[in-house]
């Protein structure tokens, strides 16, 4: 993986820039982690310090299985009225649950997943090629792909450009790449204390609708539509469960720490969550959380954290690559 820092690092003044737009005023938002968020005037929201290489596990995927697996057909649907066919590759399809829906609607499907366990299983279970790499460095074919997919990984992404930039490059003329990403930088940071917390520092770039718009526009990308849904019902509810002591989807780190009356590291919390991916949120759970999210989330006024569809495309795709 080419993870290129070199911007992120202002050495005259040995401080983190704004990958967007190099050394802007920021101002501090929120703490997490011992890491802080400092968001730029051009509306990406960034955290100080970079996590070095040895604290982030770039295969970790801290999300159940079912935040992937409940809204695929919605996603596919939204999808399918613009993009009916074609070859649809994931980046990061973690269980594979996305490209088992895609197969039924039709697409042809391939992914490109990080963690060698789960491309494996995926690749037997659907009977597909999947790639065990990570995007930056896949040896995918170029211009191969009609629709390029991820899920919330732009907040991910070392180098968010380079990864973009590599994605482009795996489309044909006239694909597109689709994916869903978090918009909550740009709001009141009194959200943050509702959200509980951002996902620092595995989370490095938060965006709002502005700087998600550059970002592409950096990467010679267009933005062609535009779902968004409201995310603060479903902190609510979150909260709420928590509240009655009905669990608000996986144990975090500080719930950890709280029951076993010591500080648990990021890494021991990272292998007690694979353990409870699979099984932490039950079927009743999974499905009020989904509608919550996209039902009622688009149906609700656009103040505070949002999630956004996006499709988007090549200005040129001469250019993209
Ligand atoms: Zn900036």
């Amino acid at each position: 993986v080419q993870a290129d820092n070199r911007f992120l690092v202002d050495s005259s003044a040995d401080r983190v820039c704004c990958p967007l737009c190099g050394p802007r005023d920021a101002h501090f938002q929120w703490r997490e982690n011992g890491y802080e968020g400092h968001l730029c005037s051009c509306g990406l929201m960034y955290i100080s310090p970079q996590p070095s290489s040895d604290v982030i596990d770039l295969t970790f995927d801290g999300h159940l299985r079912s935040y992937y697996a409940r809204p695929a057909r919605m996603k596919l649907r939204w999808l399918s009225r613009s993009h009916p066919v074609g070859t649809l590759v994931e980046v990061g399809c973690g269980d594979g649950d996305f490209l088992e829906a895609a197969i039924e609607y039709g697409y042809t499907v391939g992914a490109i997943e990080a963690h060698p366990e789960r491309a494996t299983q995926v690749a037997k279970r659907l009977g597909i090629r999947v790639e065990a790499a990570f995007v930056e460095g896949c040896q995918w074919p170029k211009e191969s792909c009609d629709i390029v997919y991820h899920c919330d990984l732009l907040s991910h992404f070392p180098d968010p450009h380079l990864a973009l930039r590599q994605m482009c490059s795996l489309l044909r003329p006239g694909g597109i790449l689709f994916f869903e990403v978090g918009i909550v930088a740009e709001i009141s940071p009194r959200w943050y204390r509702l959200m509980t917390r951002l996902g620092m520092p595995e989370h490095r770039w938060f965006y709002s609708e502005r700087s998600l718009r550059r970002v592409l526009s950096q990467c010679g990308l267009n933005i062609l539509r535009l779902k968004r849904f409201g995310l603060a019902p479903s902190f609510l509810l979150s909260r709420l469960g928590r509240t009655i002591g009905y669990g608000g989807g996986a144990t975090t780190p500080r719930q950890m720490t709280a029951t076993a009356g010591q500080t648990v590291g990021l890494a021991e919390w990272r292998r007690a969550f694979e353990r409870q991916r699979d099984v932490a949120d039950g079927p009743l759970k999974a499905c009020v959380h989904n509608f919550v999210r996209y039902r009622v989330g688009a149906a609700v006024p656009r103040v505070g954290p949002q999630t956004f569809l996006v499709i988007a495309a090549p200005k040129d795709e001469r250019a993209a690559g």
